[in-house]
């Protein structure tokens, strides 16, 4: 695993004020485990009283629009998110892609208006089970990182090295309870830390982690997490719960 690990709960549309009390708990919980970091992306409208609430976690959103501002009725904006309290933004959830039609174009437009306000970046990559039987689930998520990724992610590693996370989640597995094996999560994160060495050169693209998402539970974590080249977990439904997300967070230590 990577040396300090990253456990982050996606809460998707879940959560209203009377759900700060499990952000706090788990907040607590985490400043007596430096070893991992710990993050949550609540719903946006959250993000600023989650903020607010804690200490040592880090806040973050799961969407951002790629314009600055404007009419976009109902959309929220990287330096808006920003301005909330979020320090990242997950992109390229498969529900998005899904739900809201999002190709790796807008993907892609997204990651450059985030980084252009300082956020960091997680962004997820995932095959839907017709391509994993078909045998080219390597190949669909390796191109699928390819064209989400712009070219400026590299300029910069400099200045914030973990400007970027990936998140691998297969689509069969999020939400269904069902997980690939222990050799299936290596060879795909194997396939993946290739492809980031390629775009970045060893030394940055060997840094970024990639975390495994998909059906991440207590009792699971300690052998997905053992997998090649996994860097820790994205956590939906697991992480509603303090006490299920922090089984998931101690799994990590
Ligand atoms: C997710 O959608 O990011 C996710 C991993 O969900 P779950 O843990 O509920 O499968």
């Amino acid at each position: 695993m990577a040396e300090r690990p990253y456990i982050v709960g996606n809460w998707k549309m879940n959560g209203t004020r009377a759900m700060l009390s499990e952000a706090r708990a788990i907040d607590r919980a985490s400043q007596r485990l430096m070893k991992v970091e710990v993050a949550l992306a609540p719903p946006f409208t959250l993000i600023h009283a989650t903020h607010k609430e804690v200490e040592q976690i880090g806040v973050g959103a799961q969407d951002c629009h790629a314009g600055e501002e404007g009419a976009h009725t109902g959309d929220i904006s990287a330096g808006m998110v920003l301005d909330a309290g979020a320090k990242f933004v997950i992109l390229g959830h498969s529900e998005r892609r899904q739900d809201h039609g999002e190709s790796n174009d807008i993907v892609r437009q997204k990651v450059e208006a985030a980084l252009a306000v300082g956020l960091r970046i997680i962004l997820c990559c995932g095959e839907s089970a017709a391509t994993r039987d078909a045998g080219t689930a390597e190949d669909f998520v390796t191109a699928q990182l390819r064209a989400s990724l712009p070219q400026s992610v590299a300029s910069h590693f400099e200045a914030s090295p973990e400007t970027l996370t990936v998140a691998y989640e297969p689509i069969w597995a999020i939400g269904t309870g069902r997980t690939p094996t222990v050799a299936d999560v290596s060879a795909m994160h194997r396939a993946i830390r290739a492809t980031l060495v390629d775009l970045y050169g060893a030394e940055h693209g060997a840094n970024v982690r990639i975390l495994y998402g998909g059906s991440v539970k207590p009792d699971n974590a300690t052998e997905l997490l053992s997998a090649d080249e996994v860097g820790g977990a994205l956590v939906g439904g697991a992480s509603l719960s303090a006490e299920n997300f922090l089984g998931i967070v101690m799994a990590a230590v």
